[in-house]
Order: structure tokens, then sequence, then C-alpha cells
């Protein structure tokens, strides 16, 4: 019998694979290396919540829960959505529990996107956004926010890139890779934009209680945009959970059922022991989420206080745990860059065209990760820039 060369769908062959992985298997076999690359806490996951887990395993809770999860859990995150963003949803239709984030952008871009269906992908990025657009059949529309506007997308750019085939805008604020954070009234001016053409706004909100200066708003609490968003979030970054899988998304009803049609078929449901761990960090995690936030607040100032002293010029970002210099005046380009500082120096930084070509000239260097081992890496990276 004569194979195909490939069994691969088209579509999967042409993705391409993520360019953050790349870093990470360099690293292999080196020893002495800092990683500023990972997307991650340092902080293990508090031991309250850990120990939710625990007891409800010993209490035999072994099985499936409900496919949206479970109903105590979702009326947990109400609760959290309602006090902290203002917003009101039915736990029992318009909230799903998911494999973290992840899943929740994966089935919100299924359920909506019929073949062709465009989305406008807000770049730089996560690096899921733009293949979970094609996997789901539709076609990325890459919007590069511009670095003249520390990385806000402008409403204009928004309104210049929609086609009659739009459907949705993803918006993830505060930002990874650059931290940057819109102001209730840059969101404004999207929403505006999402009205007048009838676009749903997928926002990306895993960021939100990683906000330093400022008071976080949802999208889903502008004005008349509760209708039109897809709110997702998770517990990976404010609760140190990115192992336990587990997040949220919050839509109108119609759009809840469509979503919980493909994650009862694909997934079932996210993980009992994870879900009862996650209750107990919405009900009593909110001093520990304090504590975290307040270390990553002092190692951001650091972070950027000694990059711009070494002259690679860094914005103070607003949210979320990365900084994103810019590395132009080392001539290099952040391939070269990351590439040879790993080499040189053993400090892991992402190339900012990982997060999609508007990247090119900066890089990402995550601040989750100890302050002695941020007090090294800034000395390194010193270093490497004073020798070029
Ligand atoms: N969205 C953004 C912006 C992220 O940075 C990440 C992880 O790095 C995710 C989603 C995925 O999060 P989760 O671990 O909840 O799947």
């Amino acid at each position: 019998m004569v194979l195909k060369t490939s069994y691969l769908a088209n579509h999967v062959r042409n993705l391409k694979p993520s360019g953050i992985r790349k870093f990470f298997d360099a690293t292999a076999g080196m020893t002495d290396v800092i990683s500023l690359g990972v997307g991650e806490p340092d902080f293990v996951t508090p031991w309250n919540v850990r120990e939710a887990a625990i007891l409800s395993l010993e209490d035999g809770h072994t099985s499936y829960t409900a496919n949206a999860g479970l109903l105590e859990l979702r009326e947990a995150i109400a609760k959290y959505v309602d006090d902290y963003y203002c917003v009101a949803y039915d736990p029992e239709h318009e909230i799903t529990v998911t494999v973290g984030a992840s899943e929740a952008i994966d089935i919100a871009l299924r359920a909506i996107l019929d073949p062709g269906d465009e989305v406008l992908v807000v770049e730089p990025c996560f690096v899921s956004y733009a293949p979970l657009v094609t996997l789901a059949g539709g076609t990325p529309v890459i919007v590069a926010a511009e670095k003249e506007n520390d990385f806000k997308v402008q409403a204009r750019q928004l309104e210049d890139a929609v086609t009659e085939r739009t459907k949705a805008i993803m918006i993830c604020s505060p930002n990874n890779p650059t931290g940057s954070m819109l102001s209730k009234q840059e969101m404004e001016q999207v929403a505006r934009v999402a009205k007048k053409h009838d676009l749903l706004i997928l926002s990306d909100e895993i960021y939100a209680e990683l906000v330093y200066d400022d008071l976080y708003t949802s999208f889903a609490a502008i004005d008349g945009m509760r209708e039109r968003t897809i709110l997702v979030s998770g517990f990976s970054k404010d609760m140190a959970m990115t192992g336990w899988r587990l997040g949220f998304v919050c839509a109108p009803a119609e759009i809840t059922q469509g979503m919980l049609k493909i994650h009862q078929y694909a997934i079932m449901c996210a993980s009992t022991m994870a879900q009862y761990a996650a209750l107990e960090g919405l009900r009593n995690g909110r001093s520990d989420m304090a504590e975290m936030r307040k270390s990553y607040r002092l190692r951001r100032n650091f972070v950027v206080e000694s990059l711009n002293e070494m002259g690679l010029a860094c914005y103070k970002p607003e949210g979320a745990f990365y900084t994103f210099p810019n590395i132009e005046l080392t001539g290099m380009d952040s391939e070269s860059f990351a590439t040879r500082l790993l080499h040189e120096e053993r400090v892991v930084v992402v190339p900012g065209n990982a997060f999609g070509d508007s990247g090119e000239g900066y890089v990402r260097c995550s601040y989750a990760t100890s302050m002695g081992q941020l007090r090294e890496a800034m000395k390194r990276i010193h270093h490497f820039v004073d020798n070029l």
C-alpha cells in the first residue's frame, strides 16, 4: 500500500511552530541560565488552594462535573466578575469553566466563525491568537499596534481594517507581550468601532488582576458592550495556577450555548480537582493575589529602570508581568539579539517578532522571576550591551 506523502491537513501543515518554544529548546544542556522567557508566575499556587484540591480528592470528588463546570464555581465566578468588574452574568447560562483561557479562546472562535470570516487580531499578541483563528476556519487580519503609541491599538486602525467579512476584534489588555493597557477612554473608542460595524470583542482579560497603577475596566463593562463581548479569563496568572489548566469564559447565553456544544464534545469538563482549587482561590485568595501583585510591581519598577539605564528604551507597562524594551540601538534584529544574549550571557528573552512582525526591534523580558535572578539578569544584559 502506498502511503500519502502527508496525512496532515493543509491548514495544519502550514501553521508555524511557536517562536517561544525555539528559545526554550535552545537552552537544553546549558547551565547557569536565567530565564526571562517564561510567561508564568514563579510563585507556587497558594497553599489553601492546593489544599482544597487535596481535600476534594479525600472527599472522593473524582467524577466529571457538569459540562459547564461546578455550579458553585460558576456562581463564585459570577460574583467575582460582578464585584470587581461590575458586570452581571447568569452562572447557569452565561459562564463556562474551561481548560485554561487557551481553551476558552479556542471554543469562542470555533463557536462564532464561519469559513472565511475575518477576525481583527491586534499584534503584538499572545502566540495562539492568529493560529486559533485559522484553525477555526477564519482569517486572521493583523492590526499592528504602533510603538509610537506604546503598542496601544488606535480605533482608526481597527476602522481601516474592517471589511464586510469582519466578525470580531481580538484584544488583550493588559497585553502579552507588551504589558500595555488600554485606558477606559481608549476602550470606548474601540467599542464604538465594534458597535458601528456590529462586531464582537473577544477580550482576553487574563491579566486583569495584574494591574499596577490604574483601575481595571473590563470590555464587558463598557456601555453597550456586554452583549457583544466574550470575556475570557482564568486562574493561571493571578492565582499562579498555570499547571492546573483552569480558565473561564463569560458571554451572552446564545454564544455560551454554542461554546458549550464544542466544549462538551471535545473536553467534557475541566478537571474536577482543579475546579475545587479555583473555588477556594476565588473565595479566599485575594490577599495572596495582592501580595503577588505587590511583588510584581516592585520587580517591574526595577527592571524598567535598569533597562532604561543601560540604553534599552522601555516604557513602563501598566500590567501583566512583561517588559518590552526596544533593542534597535544595538543594530541587531530581535532574533539575533536573543540568540547572542543566550549564548554569551546565558539569559533567555523572547524575540519580539515571536508575537507578530510588529514586535520586531523589541524583546520580551518577563519579570515573573525572583528579584535576585532579575538583578543578575540585568547585570548580564548590561554587560552584553556595553560590550557590543
Ligand atoms: N492569554 C494570554 C494573553 C496569555 O499570555 C496566556 C498564557 O501565557 C493565555 C491566554 C493562556 O492562559 P491559560 O494558561 O489560562 O491557558
